[in-house]
């Protein structure tokens, strides 16, 4: 979707550090950091959230959650991590494009506000 942010930069077509690419995701940088380590992951196929993702794509979703685990693991999270996926309006989510943060490197507080 040539007016999705997270699109144009999977297409790059806007910059962001980027810290994994393949044929399926793409992470990059948080560009409004809420830890030392912020990523976003993201699908290169466009889902408004994770609501939207259909079953059959089911398989994409288990290809996010293992990024994270190579990111974490490859950015030295040793001490544990926080993966997020924000949904909808009451879920917090301001970019309309399917995203899991990857939070790290300081120790987390529970619940989320
Ligand atoms: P959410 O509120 O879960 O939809 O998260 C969207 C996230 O995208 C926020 O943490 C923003 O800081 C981040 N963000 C928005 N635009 C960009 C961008 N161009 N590059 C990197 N991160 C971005």
């Amino acid at each position: 979707m040539s007016d999705c942010i997270f699109c144009r930069i999977a297409a790059g077509e806007v910059p962001a550090k980027i810290l994994h690419s393949d044929e399926a995701v793409i992470a990059f940088a948080d560009v409004h950091p809420q830890a030392p380590t912020h990523v976003l992951v993201v699908p290169r196929a466009h889902h408004t959230s994770l609501a939207d993702v259909p079953p059959g794509e089911d398989a994409t979703l288990g290809r996010l959650l293992a990024t994270c685990r190579e990111l974490a693991a490859v950015l030295g999270l040793r001490g544990g991590y926080r993966v997020v996926v924000n949904t909808g309006a009451d879920g917090g989510q301001t970019v309309s494009h399917l995203h899991l943060h990857l939070l790290g490197g300081r120790a987390m507080s529970w619940p989320p506000g």
